[in-house]
């Protein structure tokens, strides 16, 4: 028993973003998965090629590939970047998680927009933070989509989706990691 509990979560940040900012949320969310931190100061570059010239976006799987070279033995990866990312079939992504090779991104670019019109606030932003950083983390550790909107593991279409979304896993979605991480 327990014997995935050493799991390491690397986070690593990608361009220019600033992960001190948010590394409470970004620890936090590794350690809803009962799985230890461990932050990486050495910034990946984004690359040109990335870059959709006509999107004004960067390709998320291709960002997402990145971070393989990071990938060892259990330990799960997610990096970070303030830049806007899609994939093909939707105008953007909040994240992007491959849950075979272990590897997660998340963007933050439209976690800081907001909805409805109210003052922005840092811990809102923090929440979101928070929230989509254990969404895509949920995904490497056997998470599916979860029906309940309330869930973290409920997939957002807008930032009024995140917002609803409580800072926690339902029931359900618990015991699953729970049976993933002791069976
Ligand atoms: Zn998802
Ligand atoms: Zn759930």
């Amino acid at each position: 028993m327990f014997k995935k509990s050493r799991i390491k979560v690397l986070i690593k940040p990608l361009g220019d973003f600033d992960i001190l900012h948010f590394l409470d949320q970004l620890e936090a969310a590794a350690r809803l998965y009962g799985c230890e931190p461990e932050l990486s100061l050495d910034r990946i570059s984004l690359q040109d090629e990335d870059y959709n010239v006509s999107r004004q976006q960067y390709d998320a799987t291709k960002v997402l590939s990145r971070l393989l070279e990071f990938k060892k033995n259990d330990n799960k990866v997610i990096g970070i970047t303030s830049a806007d990312i899609f994939v093909p079939s939707l105008n953007f992504i909040f994240g992007l998680a491959d849950i075979e090779k272990g590897v997660a991104l998340l963007s933050t670019a439209r976690l800081t927009s907001f909805w409805p019109k109210i003052e922005i606030n840092s811990s809102l932003i923090n929440e979101r933070v928070f929230k989509e950083a254990a969404h895509e983390l949920g995904h490497l550790f056997g998470l599916a989509h979860c029906y309940d909107p309330f869930c973290i593991m409920s997939f957002a279409n807008s930032i009024k989706d995140v917002d609803r979304k409580l800072p926690m896993l339902c029931s359900d979605c618990l015991s699953k990691v729970w049976e993933i991480k002791y069976i």
